[in-house]
């Protein structure tokens, strides 16, 4: 019997876990190492931001996977070796038959000087502990700033910014609040093509929210943050850090230029039985852009790599990564826009922007109950 050790219980390792079932019914041991406690979705960050929601009520046990014939196993990956095929904990030494890695990318924002005086957005904690000081504002200038890059989740900064611009008028203080969203990038969403980051640009501007693109941020002091090129002053900085793989992916050779780089279409790596998925693994769209890190190509991706598992397994027929993918940017006034498209087609990404409605405003909120009753 095989053992199929999957590290990361987020989006990757949790879709991973539920398409592995075939192979745990099917007396095959399927062990999912992962160090936190409980799962939530990324997005909740931002209702939690808002104060809409806060993260228990979509928090759920990691202990849930053994629904799906899967072991959680609590612990901190600190080695993987895919030649001998052990992945090391503090605990355990781990034989693997196949590996699936799917452990994010990490915000990192002390690679950017002073970036500490900045909230972190993406920081669940952070974000928790500091909201209501955000959400009280009577006034002043808040930035949401892209920091480096590569991040996740490309239109959630914007999304952030629209969110505080909504409860900013709801409390009527919003003439007392300018709002303004930076990004090293020349456009919005560069992924989604001219029409997308057009259609982005649009809403904020409809918002008055100030839009600053081309803005490399060199280092952040207390009230001011400073770019290659001039600078801004703020009162509130809520900072999306740049992302780099876990220390743990790059020392265990998987990496290349600092991220694994699988075959796109069935997520195996140079390594026999080794197969990465979502956050940490890079993959160049047509444009020779990197497709963006988020959740449903993670949960698409740990599909394929479990496919392909199940397939050696002889438990059923293999299937390849398409890159289409989609999300919801909440803008307000519960409304959504709904991103969606074929981002590794030739010779360009095709992707659109719709205009936002209330029925994918509530596709949002189906999106996340439908994965954390699927997966645990
Ligand atoms: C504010 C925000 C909003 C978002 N909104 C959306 C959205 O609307 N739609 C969407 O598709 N995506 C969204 N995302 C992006 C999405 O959350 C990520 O792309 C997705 O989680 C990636 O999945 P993953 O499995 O690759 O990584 P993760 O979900 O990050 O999972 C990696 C797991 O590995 C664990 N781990 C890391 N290192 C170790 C170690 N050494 N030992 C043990 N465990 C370890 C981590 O604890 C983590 O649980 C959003 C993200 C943010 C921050």
């Amino acid at each position: 019997m095989a053992r199929i050790v999957v590290l990361g219980g987020g989006f990757g390792g949790l879709a991973a876990a539920e398409a592995l079932s075939p192979a745990a019914r099917a007396g095959h041991e399927v062990v999912v190492v992962e160090r936190r406690e409980t799962f939530f979705l990324g997005l909740r960050k931002l209702w939690v931001l808002a104060g809409t929601a806060d993260l228990a009520s979509g928090s759920r046990p990691l202990q849930g996977v053994s629904r799906h014939g899967a072991r959680w196993l609590a612990d901190e990956v600190i080695a993987i070796d895919p030649v001998t095929r052990r992945v090391r904990t503090h605990t355990t030494n781990l034989h693997y038959d196949y590996l699936v890695v799917a452990l994010g990318a990490q915000p990192r924002p002390e690679l950017v000087p002073g970036a500490e005086a900045a909230m972190n957005l993406y920081d669940a904690q952070e974000v928790d502990r500091r909201a209501r000081e955000v959400q009280g504002l009577q006034g002043g200038r808040v930035a949401v700033g892209i920091l480096g890059l590569p991040y996740k989740c490309p239109p959630a900064p914007y999304e952030a910014v629209l969110l505080l611009d909504d409860l900013f008028r709801q409390r009527g203080v919003r003439d007392r609040v300018e709002l303004v969203a930076f990004t090293p990038q020349p456009s919005s969403l560069p992924a989604a093509g001219p029409a997308g980051c057009a259609a982005v640009e649009a809403q904020l501007a409809a918002k008055g929210i100030r839009f600053e693109p081309n803005r490399k941020t060199v280092r952040v002091e207390p009230g001011r943050v400073v770019f290659e090129s001039g600078g801004l002053d703020w009162d509130v900085l809520l900072a999306v850090p740049p992302h780099r793989a876990p220390q743990v992916v790059v020392e265990s050779g998987l990496a290349q230029d600092g991220w694994i780089r699988p075959d796109p279409r069935t997520l195996r790596t140079q390594h026999d039985h080794v197969f990465a998925v979502g956050d940490v693994v890079e993959i160049p769209m047509a444009n020779g852009m990197p497709l963006p890190k988020a959740g449903v190509f993670a949960e698409a991706q740990a599909r394929v790599a479990a496919s392909w598992i199940l397939h050696d397994l002889g438990l059923g027929q293999p299937v390849t990564f398409d890159g289409y993918g989609y999300c919801f940017i909440e803008v307000g006034g519960q409304k959504a826009a709904k991103v969606a498209g074929h981002f590794l087609e030739q010779p360009a990404p095709r992707v659109e922007v719709s205009e936002p409605t209330h029925d994918a405003w509530k596709e949002k909120r189906a999106f996340e109950r439908q994965r954390l009753d699927m997966w645990l």
